[in-house]
């Protein structure tokens, strides 16, 4: 294989541990960037010891001298809570961290993918979504930070693209669980879990007939690696999840019944602009980079419950306050 300089942003992160371990395990030479906001040394402790694997703490929203060959562009809070936490820092993460490594890809050649998202669809009013579909978007509501930035990247990728020639990959990822999730994210799985652990009442937000399709962490990884070793003609957009849609309220009487809870469940108030129903259209994935996700959500969510079991949640801490 054709050993390579990776920095993947965001590495240590959700998505990135994952993400690193893999390019780890493949024998690439990998940087990880990340300034902590949302995550926390642990989950790549076990990375530190290889030396294939190197850990800088620094902030995108700032320039970056590196030489290297791919630069996965994940840095970016992705929780509603996270992202909400500090909007304007969120919009200046998508829109200059972009720019930064956009700038960098062009000066080294190298190819760079931007972690996008199903938040560029809004509310859709398309279902399921083709990557064809341009959204439903509220560009002052409280999700905004997060849609528009991460819109506005994807603009910044193809105008690099398009006038200096920059090899670009971009992947709108759909909902994706799996271990390493931050337990206080806020977001679906990880609260349905950790409730369910702790045999507490279950927070449906709204009546819980919202849908989304969740994918499990290694099938999205697989993706992810894909999109960037495919031809340069593949730059995306490219959908990539799991188009099996489930409602809220399936989901927490499922992560109930698979954990053996207690947990009743209790209804909160639905956030605004809270998406109706999503679900990924992935025909583009499957022909160009012949992938599908593989593991079934029963099981995607009886691993990610077994990984919850393990941790210590008073190692874990909610963003930093100045972000
Ligand atoms: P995460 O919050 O676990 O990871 C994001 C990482 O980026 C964290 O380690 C955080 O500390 C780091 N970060 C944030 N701002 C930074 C900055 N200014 N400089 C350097 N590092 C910074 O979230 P995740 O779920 O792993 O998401 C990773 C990427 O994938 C994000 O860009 C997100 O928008 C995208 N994405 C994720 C999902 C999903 O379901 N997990 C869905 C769609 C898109
Ligand atoms: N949600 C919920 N209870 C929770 C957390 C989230 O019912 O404790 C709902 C939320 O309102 C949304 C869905 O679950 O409809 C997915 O929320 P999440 O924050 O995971 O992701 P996103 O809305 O960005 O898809």
């Amino acid at each position: 294989m054709n050993l390579r300089r990776i920095l993947v942003t965001g590495g240590a992160g959700f998505l990135g541990s994952h993400l690193c371990e893999r390019l780890v395990e493949q024998g690439h030479d990998v940087i990880c960037v990340d300034n902590f906001f949302t995550s926390q040394k642990i989950n790549v402790a076990h990375l530190l010891a290889r030396p294939n694997f190197e850990l800088i703490r620094h902030d995108v929203t700032h320039a970056l001298w590196l030489e290297v060959d791919e630069i996965y562009n994940l840095a970016c809070p992705a929780a509603p809570g996270h992202y909400q936490h500090n909007p304007i820092k969120t919009m200046k993460t998508s829109v200059m961290g972009a720019i930064n490594v956009l700038g960098m890809a062009k000066r080294c050649g190298a190819k760079v993918l931007q972690a996008s998202t199903s938040e560029v669809y809004g509310d859709p009013d398309v279902h399921p979504q083709p990557e064809s579909y341009r959204g439903n978007v509220n560009p002052i509501g409280p999700r905004a930070c997060y849609d528009e930035g991460k819109r506005a990247a994807e603009t910044l990728f193809f105008d690099y693209h398009r006038r200096n020639r920059v090899r670009i990959r971009v992947a709108r990822i759909f909902n994706t669980f799996g271990p390493r999730m931050h337990p206080f994210d806020g977001r679906v799985v990880s609260n349905f879990i950790r409730q369910a652990l702790a045999n507490e009442p279950i927070t449906i937000f709204g009546d819980g007939s919202q849908s989304r399709s969740f994918c499990y962490v290694d099938d999205l990884i697989d993706g992810l690696i894909r999109l960037m070793n495919a031809p340069d003609a593949v730059t995306g957009p490219i959908n990539l999840g799991n188009p099996v849609e489930c409602t809220m309220l399936d989901l927490a009487r499922t992560i109930i019944d698979l954990s053996g809870s207690s947990s009743t469940i209790t209804n909160k108030p639905l956030p605004s602009d809270d998406p109706r129903q999503r679900q990924p259209d992935i025909t583009l994935a499957r022909t160009a980079l012949q992938w599908e996700p593989k593991v079934p959500m029963r099981e995607g969510l009886a691993r990610a419950i077994a990984w919850f079991k393990t941790i210590d949640l008073r190692n874990y801490r909610p963003p930093t306050p100045n972000y």
